[in-house]
């Protein structure tokens, strides 16, 4: 089989980089390992909120740019952030032309794209007929007027390389060990979100008791396959996740407890604590923080959530917060009128909950919430003292939903060596990629932003390399 061009995994970032690249003139296949004809993986599984950072993907270039270097403190790649801001209207633009369908949406930074039709945030996955599931398919049927294919049941195992230059890839298809020749590779299959043993690896050693809150299709083959080619990998250290309930970690296949209810606003109203009664968190740096937080303790499964009932009949309430959905899946959920006889039920330390809740009442009260330790952090969520009965317990875990770092890229995805030279042949985009992340924020570009920017530049990146003009 000879193609121009070959990409590895059928989500966004790898077809729109093939559509794009039909688009330009090449011949194009898209290696998909799953067989079903709506495959899963974290493109289909996405709620569809498309953002830099959290902002608007249609502002100006240099306002993202500036959203980019503030979140990261300056450690995202300089051109390779610059590339990225400029192109990210053109990104939804060519979305849109390719009939994807948005609408907008007030998230607590202001204005959001959602892709259409929007999930309604119902309980658990929800993917079927979403306007993630409707865009995938709707690419897949562009690919193939375009006279590009789309290859089920294909698993890239190694990348073919000639005079270090990446010159296609073998593939199992059908059983059968096969090589595909192209000029050109574009590595696109998800990150390594779903891959324990690089979790370990990269992120944290206690990678075995965090839930994969995420489809179980990122194994990190493509970092693999890079790294024996001679690619740089790196910015590891961080990831994008949320805190979840234990539950779900307990009895994996139950979904009902992830992606949604997304308890995030109830861990910013409450306190993380230890069995020791003690925080162990700034609770108000956010849901990301805080599961990158309890993914490094010594035991990320030893943590309550600890809330009242003012917390649990107000912000739990608001959409997919918790209430009532923690308790329509069943899941534990300890309530009592004595903090020491929730501490119990809970499996804390009695004095330790009483004297920190104490200590944590009396300090916010004072307004000198930073003098806790660890101390709080009071914007976007001022921190709400715990006092009305029945207190709660939620038992918590970290889910990992996406990897931050991986193949270091320049500005047309081109795969590099730890010096900085280009691999020829190689290009990776979406969430294998690394050079966009970074800080002690621990900021998320976004994953729909990487696979949707990323893709039309890796294509774009190939066009130029095969000597074909990027500009159709
Ligand atoms: C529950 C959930 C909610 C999310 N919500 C949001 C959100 O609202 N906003 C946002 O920006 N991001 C969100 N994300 C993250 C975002 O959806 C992903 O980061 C993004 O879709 C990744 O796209 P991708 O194309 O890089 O990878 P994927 O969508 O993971 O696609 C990679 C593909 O490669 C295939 N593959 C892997 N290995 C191989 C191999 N060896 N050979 C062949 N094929 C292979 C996989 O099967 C898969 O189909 C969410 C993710 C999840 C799980």
């Amino acid at each position: 089989m000879q193609f121009d061009v070959v990409a590895i995994g059928g989500g966004f970032a790898g077809l729109i980089a093939a559509n794009r690249c039909a688009q330009l003139g090449l011949r194009v296949a898209v290696l998909e390992k799953e067989t079903a004809e709506r495959y899963l993986n974290n493109s289909r599984y996405t709620t569809g909120i498309a953002h830099i950072l959290f902002q608007d993907m249609r502002l100006p270039g240099e306002k993202l740019l500036e959203v980019i270097n503030q979140g990261t403190e300056g450690e995202a790649d300089p051109a390779l952030a610059k590339a990225f801001a400029d192109n990210s209207r053109r990104a939804i633009d060519w979305l849109v032309a390719e009939g994807g369908k948005y609408i907008l949406v007030n998230a607590p930074t202001g204005k959001s794209i959602m892709l259409a039709p929007p999930r309604r945030f119902k309980q658990g996955l929800d993917w079927e007929g979403h306007g993630a599931d409707y865009l995938l398919r709707k690419l897949e049927s562009n690919l193939k007027n375009r006279g590009g294919r789309l290859i089920r049941g294909a698993d890239a195992k190694a990348l073919a390389i000639a005079d270090g230059a990446c010159a296609g890839v073998e593939a199992v298809i059908g059983g059968k060990l096969e090589r595909l020749d192209a000029r050109a590779v574009v590595i696109a299959d998800g990150g390594f979100s779903s891959n324990v043993e690089m979790i370990r690896r990269y992120i944290t050693p206690r990678a075995d008791r965090l839930l994969i809150r995420s489809a179980a299709t990122a194994m990190g083959d493509g970092l693999r396959m890079a790294e024996a080619a001679g690619a740089q990998l790196c910015g590891f250290g961080a990831f994008y996740g949320h805190p979840v309930h234990r539950d779900a970690i307990t009895c994996p296949a139950d979904t009902m407890l992830w992606p949604f209810p997304m308890i995030d606003p109830l861990t910013q109203a409450g306190l993380v604590v230890g069995p020791d009664g003690r925080r162990v968190a700034d609770e108000g740096r956010g849901g990301i923080v805080l599961a990158n937080l309890l993914a490094h303790l010594d035991d990320p499964l030893s943590t309550s959530l600890i809330f009242d009932d003012l917390t649990w009949t107000t912000i739990a309430r608001k959409g997919p917060a918790g209430n009532p959905m923690i308790l329509s899946a069943g899941a534990t959920l300890h309530r009592a009128y004595k903090l020491a006889e929730l501490a119990t039920l809970a499996g804390v330390s009695p004095e330790g909950l009483t004297a920190t809740i104490g200590e944590f009442n009396t300090t916010i009260a004072k307004g000198t919430a930073a003098s806790l330790h660890p101390p709080r952090t009071m914007t976007p969520l001022a921190a709400r003292p715990i006092l009305h009965p029945p207190f709660y317990a939620l038992p918590l875990c970290s889910g990992i939903t996406a990897t931050m770092g991986g193949i270091a890229i320049d500005v047309d995805c081109r795969a590099l060596r730890a010096g900085g030279s280009v691999i020829p042949g190689l290009f990776a985009a979406g969430s294998t990629v690394a050079g966009l992340e970074g800080g002690k924020q621990m900021a998320y570009m976004g994953g729909l932003s990487k696979a949707f920017i990323l893709g039309l530049l890796a294509a774009e990146g190939v066009a130029r390399a095969s000597g074909k003009s990027a500009r159709t």
